[in-house]
């Protein structure tokens, strides 16, 4: 990967952001306050969105990233919700044909999956819309994963196989950005060892890509410290071509504070960039939580801009950081993309005021102890069950509601959000099952415990009103 030497080298926020290009097109359009509206997903984009400070075999890479964990279903839900849409929704591809090809026209080309991604099913459908996109191989970056997460697929053996699935699925016979996929996933170091070290795994990794089967190698982090800094203390070693890591303006100075397993992404973005490794960001919207409606962000930021819509802050924040690669955003819905096409072309950066102003809403939305939960999905589906992320996020969206209705709407709205079928608090068994696969380190039985007994309360004092 080539840096962009046009551009400084700034690491802070506060330094002066170098004036980026554009992948497409001549035309600047002006930057926009509000979504850009467009009538059909097919509609064009105009081709501006800006790229980033890095080249990748002489691409300029988009500043605005694909991920690729969430698609839209054929009955409007998307493919990650195990217990909401598991049993009818495929994936729209046809619809997911016509956003790639969106993006793609829109001077999006850098494109994240993962064999775990849609249950299973992203890579071949993304593989198919890149295909049925018209684009040549060679204009866009294809990143996915060595997602090895199951005890049955720790052998080098089954590694390799997955790797030969992903070419397969996604139609190519190279991928220009692999991942060891969240490194710090599992109790403890130990499963970093047992899934790259003890099995060779990341040593045939850094023989793909002297073979050019892979053209980069890097790692997305979650989770346990230790593989973070194991990975980086083998730099010299592996040459870590680039790193995924999660980053928002919650995560920058709180992720700590949230689970003290957690590092702060100021810490991990900073120490990459000492190194040279350029950064790919991963949850810039904390799973939605930083673009649904919140009262305590929208206190803060939108007296600043009032037609800027959260997500739009979210973005610009994670954008204006000099050493990032790409922005991944997960983009179900075709007005997402438009939206994000309109931030990114071109994305402005912060200034000092606004990133105090974001500091600011960080710190009031920490103050509403919200469950950290990204509705990543990982944990389901639970033996017993229970659709544990949507009674997450049923809690969370309580505690961001600026006015709280009474305790019989409450109950109405948990029956109406969590179905009966589904399973609600009350049947966590506290087996423990989830917690382990949980990149957030959530303890999962806990929380479940916690909004069980906030139900009980309720309907206690819904009888006790009579
Ligand atoms: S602890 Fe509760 S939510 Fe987690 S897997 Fe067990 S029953 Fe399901
Ligand atoms: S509880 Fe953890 S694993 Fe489950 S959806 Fe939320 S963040 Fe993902």
């Amino acid at each position: 990967m080539a840096r962009d030497r046009r551009h400084g080298s700034a690491t802070s926020p506060s330094n002066a952001i170098p004036t980026r290009t554009r992948t497409r097109g001549s035309n600047p359009s002006p930057t926009r306050t509000t979504p850009r509206r467009r009538r059909t997903e097919t509609a064009r984009t105009g081709g501006e969105t800006m790229t980033s400070h890095y080249a990748m075999d002489g691409k300029k890479v988009s500043l605005l990233g694909y991920g690729a964990m969430r698609m839209a279903t054929v009955d409007g839900k998307h493919a990650t919700s195990w217990a909401q849409g598991y049993s009818a929704s495929a994936i729209d591809q046809d619809l997911l044909n016509r956003q790639i090809k969106m993006l793609l026209e829109g001077g999006v080309n850098y494109f994240d999956t993962s064999p775990a991604y849609c249950r299973g099913e992203s890579e071949s459908a993304l593989g198919k819309a890149l295909k049925a996109s018209g684009y040549d191989r060679k204009d866009y970056v294809l990143a996915t994963k060595l997602s090895n997460f199951a005890p049955r697929q720790y052998p080098l053996a089954a590694c390799k196989k997955m790797f030969a699935d992903s070419l397969k699925f996604l139609q190519t016979d190279y991928i220009d950005n692999y991942l060891l996929h969240s490194i710090g996933n599992g109790k403890d170091f130990s499963t970093f060892s047992k899934r790259y070290l003890e099995n060779g795994a990341l040593d045939w990794c850094a023989d793909l890509r002297a073979q050019g089967k892979i053209r980069h190698l890097g790692f997305s982090y979650h989770g346990d410290p230790k593989a973070f800094e194991w990975c980086l203390a083998h730099h010299d070693t592996y040459k870590w071509d680039f790193a995924q890591i999660q980053m928002n303006y919650v995560d920058w100075r709180h992720a700590k504070e949230v689970n003290a397993r957690n590092l702060n992404a100021e810490y991990l973005y900073r120490t990459l960039a000492k190194l040279g490794i350029p950064v790919v960001i991963m949850e810039p919207l904390l799973g939605g939580r930083l673009a649904r409606y919140n009262y305590a962000l929208a206190h803060e930021l939108t007296p600043l801009d009032p037609e800027a819509t959260l997500a739009k802050w979210a973005f610009r924040f994670c954008g204006s950081f000099p050493k990032v690669l790409t922005v991944l955003s997960g983009m179900t819905r075709t007005e997402h993309i438009e939206e994000n096409l309109a931030t990114f072309s071109p994305l402005k950066p912060c200034s000092e005021k606004e990133f105090a102003a974001l500091e600011r809403a960080a710190r009031r939305m920490l103050s509403l102890n919200t469950i950290p939960c990204n509705s990543c999905n990982y944990c389901m589906p639970c033996p017993y069950g229970l659709d544990i992320v949507a009674i997450l996020q049923f809690r969370n969206n309580f505690l961001v509601a600026q006015t709280k209705p009474s305790a019989k709407d409450v109950l109405k709205a948990y029956r109406k959000a969590i179905p009966e079928e589904l399973r609600r608090a009350d049947h966590c068994t506290g087996c423990g099952r989830c917690s382990p696969h949980c990149p957030q380190s959530i303890d999962i039985p806990r929380e479940i415990a916690a909004i069980d007994e906030w139900i009980d309360l309720l309907e206690d004092d819904v009888v006790a009103k009579g």
